[in-house]
């Protein structure tokens, strides 16, 4: 569903990712991992072509992301994206957060969009919460809506970047839960994270990336239980 094929990209002079080739297929869940500044984010972004590539060719399904005439918004609402920081909007309730890419981007009557929302508030544990606004919830429900409101667009895959890293512990589980339903139900997703404890449980593979290159890509228990690299040795030394 998707594919990297020698994606290569640069800051200026700086390059940021040399090479990176996977294949995410449809229901998979891939968790990258890596240290700070290894090209993580920057990889799940090229996939949704928020950042550009110079070389490579990356597709979902058949759109091929870096084209010019590629639409990135219709390609966004299909692969839906959930960030460190919940980036809702702030002046908008949390059921017109849900509504206002429904209608912009999909066109749905706003009847209709309403009805998708209020579905996705309930399956993240949130109907309560529709009229309020985003400063009004905690971090963990912020990012709940976050995730509800990619679902709303019927995403055939998901991206997510840190989504829990920003959270205060004890908020972390309840979105960890929510990302385990949905790859328990077969959503495909690219899950930047250094919860291992989820990658355990519902990854099929670990893509470790060091210095902008995909070091191991490679089945989870194989990974955990057999790193390559010293680089992924010292890694998982270090967090697990
Ligand atoms: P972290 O774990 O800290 O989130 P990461 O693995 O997600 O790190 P990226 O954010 O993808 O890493 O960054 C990879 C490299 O690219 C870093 O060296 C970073 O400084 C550099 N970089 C990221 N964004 C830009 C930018 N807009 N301009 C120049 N360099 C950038
Ligand atoms: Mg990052």
């Amino acid at each position: 569903m998707i594919s990297l094929k020698n994606v290569s990209k640069w800051y200026g002079h700086f390059q940021v990712l040399t090479d990176c080739s996977t294949e995410v297929k449809k229901g998979e869940v891939v968790v990258v991992c890596g240290p700070s500044g290894s090209g993580k984010s920057t990889l799940i972004k090229t996939v949704n072509g928020l950042e550009p590539i110079q070389q490579g060719e990356i597709r979902v399904n058949d759109t091929q992301v870096n084209l010019k005439s590629t639409n990135l918004a219709q390609l966004r609402a299909k692969v839906g994206m959930v960030f460190q920081h919940f980036e809702l909007f702030p002046h908008l309730s949390i059921i017109e957060n849900l509504i206002l890419a429904q209608v912009k981007v999909l066109k749905r009557d706003k009847a209709a969009a309403r009805e998708k929302g209020q579905a996705l508030l309930k399956r993240v544990g949130l109907t309560a919460h529709a009229d309020k606004y985003p400063a009004q919830l905690s971090g963990g429900q912020q990012q709940r809506v976050a995730i509800a409101r990619a679902l709303c667009m019927d995403p055939i895959a998901m991206l997510f970047d840190e989504p829990t890293s920003a959270l205060d512990p004890e908020m972390i589980n309840e979105v960890l839960d929510v990302m385990v339903e949905l790859a328990q139900e077969g959503m495909t997703m690219m899950v930047v994270t250094h919860e291992m404890g989820f990658a355990r449980k519902v990854a099929n593979r670990v893509i470790f990336m060091d210095e902008g290159k995909i070091v191991e890509d490679r089945d989870k228990d194989e990974f955990f239980n057999n790193p390559q690299s010293d680089r992924a040795k010292d890694f998982l030394a270090k967090i697990l």
